[in-house]
């Protein structure tokens, strides 16, 4: 499987995906069309499936359109069948899809939407994740609570440590210089945001992450580490802040405000 970036808007990635043995592509979300053609163009391949991840206009915003350039599956949550347009092919967790000889499985991490999903292709040791975990961070909120979210990374962090993230935002610079502030002292977080700064100064893409660098850098996956905890309770003096999903409810409230 090869992955390219494919930028779109001001920070979103399209990712495409490629069977090599096949000559043939996926698109995990598709928020614009004309760089998705070009993409598809220059590799030379032809473009099977769009893989939706939750059903924000910034990932879904180009399903029809390109629906509308050549035959396609478009799969995402079956329960949000009102809200991915194009939607032809509703999947829920535990099902499988397959691009070329490429297999995808799903999983559903709701609270960024009540109806986020993400595909891990296990042979290929890779997972997209659209907006719920990113590099050094999680998405907002918007549908779900913070135990749920919490319970959502989980399911993607407990998978191997060499698996690749691909998530659907380049944030990672600033997502880094949160991390910073609340743990001053861990020098994983000094290297990679020193790299992420050199890689956006060349235009490039800091993604993908591993799993193996979020667990040693990404607040949201260490609510149990001590001085990540002590730095919260300091900036949050008058909360509640025993349990980890405290912890990680509190750490999303200072990054909203970050
Ligand atoms: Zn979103």
């Amino acid at each position: 499987m090869r992955v390219i970036a494919v930028p779109v808007l001001s920070d979103n990635y399209s990712w495409l995906i490629i069977d090599e043995s096949d000559g043939v592509g996926a698109i995990v979300d598709c928020a614009e069309v004309e760089p998705v053609l070009a993409a598809v163009e220059r590799e030379g391949i032809r473009l099977v499936a769009v893989l939706s991840t939750h059903h924000h206009y910034d990932h879904v915003g180009g399903n029809e359109a390109l629906a509308q350039k050549m035959p396609l599956r478009i799969y995402g949550n079956a329960d949000d069948a009102g809200r991915i347009p194009g939607l032809t092919d509703g999947v829920r967790e535990g099902e499988s899809i397959e691009v070329g000889k490429l297999r995808a499985e799903v999983l559903f991490i709701p609270a960024h939407t009540s109806g986020h999903i993400a595909y891990y292709f296990p042979r290929e040791q890779a997972i997209f994740t659209g907006d719920t975990l990113f590099a050094a961070g999680c998405g907002r909120l918007f549908e779900g609570d913070p135990p749920q979210m919490l319970n959502s990374l989980r399911k993607i962090a407990e998978l191997p440590a060499e698996t690749r993230v691909y998530c659907g935002h380049e944030y990672t610079v600033r997502n880094l210089e949160f991390a910073q502030s609340l743990e001053p002292d861990n020098k994983a977080i000094d290297d990679k945001l020193a790299w992420a700064r050199a890689r956006r100064r060349d235009g490039k893409p800091t993604l993908p992450t591993t799993l193996a660098s979020e667990r040693e850098t990404n607040p949201f996956l260490r609510s149990d580490v001590d001085e990540l905890r002590a730095s919260v309770r300091h900036l949050c003096p008058d909360a509640v802040l025993h349990e980890t999903a405290e912890i990680f409810a509190a750490t999303r409230r200072l990054k909203d405000s970050f």
